[in-house]
């Protein structure tokens, strides 16, 4: 076990670590350019808020928590998702009181005890977004776009967007009633689990994955041929909205989201080829959600993207990853160029190069060879002839070419590059 990691883990290296900081980065340029910004919450809270927050009756909170007493007892679990916090924190500091919305964006590990399955670990990884206080339909459309826009950024053109709105607690209360009416009287065709939560939580039946269930669930009623005329209203000109950005969607009344405090729209980003967990995002509206956690009654929105399963679905397209390469191997050759190198390299360094050298005083050959293994774009040669005339050869890996500079055209040389690339 000492060498082995937990079950549902995984570690990262290069070059697949690469694709990560990059998907982040997009991410996060997404996000500066919708004006939300970052906010880091604990990896773990006082288990109440997620019974609290995302539900008693939900799976998550059921089966899959990691929940644990601390050392004075207290009940600690880990993040299972990362709206709960959020809004945990936003209450706490009570950022209510300010002229809103707040917009804030989070990246960062999420824990589950779940079956493990390709794209589904136990520490997983999301990139979601929150806006607290609108109910404005124009702000659930911006939302549902701006996952788009950053899909689109990453090169995955062809997500579907599933749409539904499954309504308010008004609206709600006779749909429950009316779905208990329904499953009770095919009750014996429901799966163990449904028959479980045929009173407890009629709604998630129909997203039931057991094939009996779905059948049923077909000519079940809907939050959306339920809902009421403000909800209506309200899914209505979300859609308007979307069309005005000319964003497609196809409306599913069965997306009901494993989570008890989505009210009105909720949707899901898809992506077919990938299998069963073919849903790689999803988010809704918790306009509940903020009074539930012990702020005001204010509205909120958001979404959560899983990191795994779209790089599962990027992979799909290309298994090629753009890996950085260093910009300059310095072989150093001797004890003095050692001594000459290392204050020249960090010189270097500070022009933001990457720069790679050898710390073993191995041979000309065999440094060259590692700069060839690293694919660095050039070498610089110091060794004592070099050091006597002060003239260091340059050389280009790529094309073989090769130049003779002294220290000061070096760095010129390397500082007008840069000065190029950041202009
Ligand atoms: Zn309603
Ligand atoms: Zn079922």
């Amino acid at each position: 076990m000492l060498t082995q990691k937990p079950k549902g883990t995984n570690d990262l290296f290069p070059p697949e670590v690469f694709l990560w900081e990059e998907i982040e980065r997009k991410f996060r340029e997404v996000c500066r350019r919708f004006g939300y910004q970052e906010i880091r919450t604990p990896i773990f809270e006082h288990t109440e808020l997620f019974e609290r927050g995302v539900g008693e009756t939900t799976d998550i909170v059921e089966k899959e928590m990691y929940t644990f007493l601390d050392k004075a007892g207290r009940s600690i679990t880990l993040r299972p998702e990362g709206t709960a916090a959020v809004i945990r924190a936003y209450v706490e500091a009570k950022k209510y009181a300010d002229p809103g919305p707040a917009k804030y964006f989070y990246i960062g590990p999420m824990f589950r005890y779940d079956k493990p399955q390709a794209g589904r670990l136990r520490q997983f990884h999301q990139l979601g977004v929150e806006i607290l206080g609108s109910d404005e339909p124009m702000v659930d459309a911006e939302v549902i776009l701006m996952a788009l826009e950053f899909y689109r950024e990453i090169g995955l053109n062809d997500v579907e967007l599933r749409l539904n709105s499954v309504g308010c607690p008004e609206c709600r209360k006779s749909l429950r009633e009316k779905l208990i009416e329904y499953f009770e009287e095919r009750k014996d065709e429901l799966c163990d689990l449904c028959k479980a939560r045929l009173n407890r939580n009629p709604l998630r039946i129909l997203d039931c994955k057991n094939e009996s269930c779905q059948k049923i669930a077909q000519n079940a009623p809907t939050p959306l041929s339920e809902l009421c005329p403000d909800c209506r209203e309200h899914f209505t000109e979300v859609r308007k909205y979307l069309d005005l950005a000319q964003v497609k969607y196809v409306i599913d009344p069965f997306l009901v989201r494993g989570l008890d405090y989505y009210t009105k729209t909720a949707f899901e980003f898809v992506v077919p080829e990938i299998g069963a967990q073919s849903s790689i995002g999803g988010g809704g509206r918790y306009n509940g959600l903020i009074r539930e956690i012990g702020g005001p009654d204010q509205p909120g929105i958001g979404f959560a993207l899983g990191e795994e399963r779209t790089i599962l679905a990027l992979k799909r397209k290309s298994e090629e990853i753009f890996v950085p390469v260093p910009d300059l191997f310095v072989c150093l050759l001797g004890e003095e160029a050692r001594e000459y190198g290392f204050p020249l390299i960090n010189e270097l360094r500070r022009l933001n190069l990457w720069v790679e050298t050898d710390y073993q005083g191995k041979s000309l050959k065999a440094q060259l060879k590692a700069a060839n293994r690293l694919k660095a774009k050039a070498a610089l040669i110091i060794g004592e002839e070099e050091l006597k005339s002060g003239r260091f050869i340059l050389r280009d890996l790529e094309t073989g070419e090769q130049v003779e500079l002294s220290r000061d055209e070096l760095i010129k040389k390397y500082a007008k590059e840069r000065g190029k690339d950041n202009a």
